[in-house]
């Protein structure tokens, strides 16, 4: 198969990423005419920052020809690859990379940096921009249906700290990082359940402000009182 080929393969994974809310990125490998490993970007199901394609791809090379070193290979992928990924392409001493899209943000290939032209152990040849228009079509897309989703979520609002704290018929609490003169508690306590967090000044010319910051639920009404 062609190059082309392959390309078409990582993006169909990448569309497949799309259609699960991740960031469309698809990748291939590919030793003679035989796929060793896929993988597509999993970021927000895996809730793991490793989880790029490359790395899954590379991952399930290595398993299928039972070895680290996957010098035979090809690897396709829609995205330039990221520092990290580029970092375990060297470390799998993967011959040729082909990409479609740049990075300008996060491209370790020429983008942002060229990691395989430093002093490293490895020297991939890159191709880059083969499919180029419809990898990047494919990330405009997503982001640009994003942006919309966002736009039209509903805004979470914080519950107003005056019905919050006024509601509260709940003991008192008082947590205190420095001691509290006895004077203030009383006007702790009556302010506590109207107003949070405020300040209350002390008597007195020299004296130092205390923050107070009120914390209520319906089983704990909790009070911190700190110096300035
Ligand atoms: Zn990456």
């Amino acid at each position: 198969m062609e190059d082309l080929a392959y390309m078409d393969m990582a993006l169909e994974l990448a569309r497949e990423a799309a259609l699960d809310g991740e960031v469309p990125v698809g990748c291939v490998i590919v030793r003679g005419d035989e796929i060793v490993g896929r993988g597509r970007n999993r970021r927000e199901k895996d809730k793991s920052a490793l989880a790029h394609a490359e790395i899954e791809a590379i991952g399930q090379a290595c398993r299928t020809l039972g070895g680290w070193r996957l010098w035979e290979c090809t690897l396709y992928v829609t995205l330039e690859p990221c520092p990290m990924c580029a970092g375990a392409i060297i470390n799998a001493r993967i011959p040729r990379v082909v990409y479609g899209a740049s990075d300008a943000k996060c491209g370790a290939c020429g983008s942002v940096c060229d990691l395989f032209s430093m002093n490293f152990n490895h020297h991939p040849q890159v191709e880059k921009g083969l499919m180029e228009e419809e990898c990047t079509q494919l990330l405009t897309d997503f982001f640009e249906k994003l942006r919309i989703e966002l736009r039209t979520r509903p805004k979470w609002k914080r519950p107003e700290r005056e019905g919050r704290v006024a509601k509260c018929n709940t003991p008192l609490k008082i947590c205190r990082d420095k001691t509290v003169p006895a004077y203030f508690i009383p006007i702790i306590r009556e302010r506590g359940s109207k107003t949070a967090p405020f300040t209350l000044s002390p008597p007195g010319d020299s004296a130092v402000p205390l923050h107070i910051n009120a914390f209520c639920n319906s089983s704990v009404c909790l009070l911190h009182i700190g110096h300035d």
